[in-house]
């Protein structure tokens, strides 16, 4: 398969040679002199190899990011400082951001225009709210009983293990430093296995914005062998992990040794309801961008699609359609809507459940197969005729799989949205605007989006009710998963 876009000179030289870890501000390789490889999902090429961080080597991590907290020069710098650092990186990404996103498109095989036009800029921006954090995170005065003078001081909470997915490679790591950062922690940051490169890039950026040595340590490695010694590590305060629901019940069990603080951004099943006042030139464009946006590999993927049954078949015909126009191909290839998933292993995921929803009964409308005859591609897949116990319907897929499911009113569709372990997130289409909040209000989810599917915004809390997580991430509420409060009472 052809790849049309020129790899520009910065990301050739980028790519040169074994790419090091990046430990206490310098290039190291791993202890152990073990590499992995990162392959191109669109072609199933090796882009280049990486060392793999094992245990000596988060600990080397740990060790840097512990001295830059406990001795500086990182503790001593002013919240200003960190602001301008932070805005400084924010800077350098902008300056490289057709690296960035040719980094993210190449690795993990998503569209060069969402690298370009969603990934990167969302990141930066995240970075530039954080950076607008740092000189404005303040405590309280509290009136108690008694001659006391009696404060509230919000301190970093130390070092922090972070421990992010393949999906949005780029972004999470931004999600994960910019509250941290702005706080005060100094972190080690474990990317995915699969998708390395952007996190690599974003460390040289880091340097060149002049942050102290060991603020940030970023070590690629496996879950096991990099990311387990990394939560079990005595120095570390807290982790905060975005991944599968299953990983993050490990971590939380392996951090509950030490008492750690976890938060935790899990996996989802989410409803994405259409109700029978919505405008459907709306709802059904949206619908379908909201399961097969990132080839479906979005934690808050509308994967579990309610229509109410006047409508159904209508929507369902013209999803069809919709779905057959879009276009696939290689992600560097600027005409391409849907790149491949992001590794082989995931393609055949999709694919057994994909089998597995047509052994149970459901009817396959379209898709279900690889277009191309290289690659990791799955073709958008839509199904109907599901009944709400299948495994299609209940299990996290992780790509372009959608189900649909008719309804006949507004309480049974709730409860039948809210029937799943997890929370993450869900989206009502309605023209009422009683609807729409009562829908809203009833829906147990960490975001409900009305009239829309996918909007984040640094501003906005992001995280899961029950399975499908811990805590919550943007916003000023990240500011407190990665601070303590103390009390202090002054005798006047
Ligand atoms: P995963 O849980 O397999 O891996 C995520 C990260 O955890 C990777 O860096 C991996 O190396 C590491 N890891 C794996 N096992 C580990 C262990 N035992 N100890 C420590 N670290 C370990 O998930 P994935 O397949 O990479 O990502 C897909 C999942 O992530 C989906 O379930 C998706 O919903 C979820 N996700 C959630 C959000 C969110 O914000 N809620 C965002 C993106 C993805």
């Amino acid at each position: 398969m052809v790849q049309t876009l020129e790899l520009n000179q910065k990301v050739a030289e980028f790519l040169k040679g074994t790419k090091k870890l990046f430990i206490n501000g310098k290039w190291v390789e791993s202890v152990s002199g073990k590499t992995f490889e990162t392959k191109n999902p669109a072609t199933g090429e090796v882009i280049t190899t990486v060392y793999e961080a094992q245990e000596a080597d988060i600990d080397r991590a740990v060790k840097a990011a512990r001295e830059a907290f406990d001795i500086g020069p990182w503790s001593k710098l002013t919240a200003s400082d960190r602001s301008r650092l932070i805005y400084k990186l924010a800077d350098l990404m902008e300056e490289n951001l057709e690296e960035l996103a040719q980094l993210e498109t190449l690795d993990n095989g998503k569209p060069i225009n969402e690298s370009k036009f969603f990934d990167v800029p969302t990141a930066i921006e995240h970075f530039r709210y954080y950076g607008g954090w740092s000189t404005k995170i303040v405590g309280q005065t509290i009136p108690v009983n008694g001659n006391f003078f009696t404060y509230t001081r919000h301190e970093p909470v130390g070092v922090v293990g972070q421990i992010i997915p393949w999906n949005f490679p780029l972004l999470m790591a931004a999600w994960k430093l910019g509250a941290a950062l702005a706080t005060g922690c100094t972190v080690v940051l474990k990317p995915a296995e699969q998708t390395p490169l952007s996190a690599l890039y974003l460390a040289k950026l880091i340097q060149e914005a002049g942050f102290p040595d060991g603020v940030v340590n970023i070590v690629p490695g496996f879950g096991t062998t990099a990311g387990e010694p990394l939560v079990r590590h005595e120095m570390v305060n807290k982790v905060a992990f975005t991944g599968s629901t299953v990983v993050g019940k490990q971590i939380m069990r392996l951090a509950s040794d030490s008492l750690k603080r976890v938060t935790l951004e899990l996996g989802g099943k989410s409803p994405n309801i259409i109700l029978p006042d919505a405008d459907l030139t709306k709802a059904i464009p949206g619908s379908l961008m909201g399961i097969m946006f990132n080839q479906g590999q979005v934690c808050t993927a509308g994967s579990r699609l309610f229509v109410q049954k006047k409508a159904y078949d209508n929507v369902v015909a013209d999803l069809v359609s919709y779905s057959k126009s879009i276009k696939q191909g290689p992600g560097l290839d600027s005409n391409t809507q849907m790149g491949p998933l992001v590794t082989e292993k995931q393609q055949n995921r999709v694919m057994s459940y994909i089998e597995k929803g047509q052994q149970e009964g459901a009817e396959m409308l379209t898709g279900g197969r690889n277009p191309f005859d290289s690659g990791y591609f799955v073709e958008p897949t839509i199904f109907s005729a599901v009944e709400d116990n299948m495994t299609i319907a209940r299990e996290e897929i992780f790509g372009p799989v959608l189900v649909a499911m008719p309804f006949d009113d507004l309480d049974e569709v709730i409860k039948r949205a809210n029937n799943t372990a997890y929370g993450l997130a869900a989206a009502v289409w309605t023209e009422n605007v009683r609807n729409a909040h009562y829908v809203a209000s009833k829906l147990q989810a960490g975001t409900v989006w009305v009239n829309s599917y996918n909007a984040v915004d640094a501003a906005a809390p992001f995280g899961g009710f029950k399975q499908s997580g811990i805590g919550r991430e943007m916003g000023s509420y990240a500011l407190d998963a990665y601070t303590e409060v103390k009390s202090v009472f002054v005798n006047m």
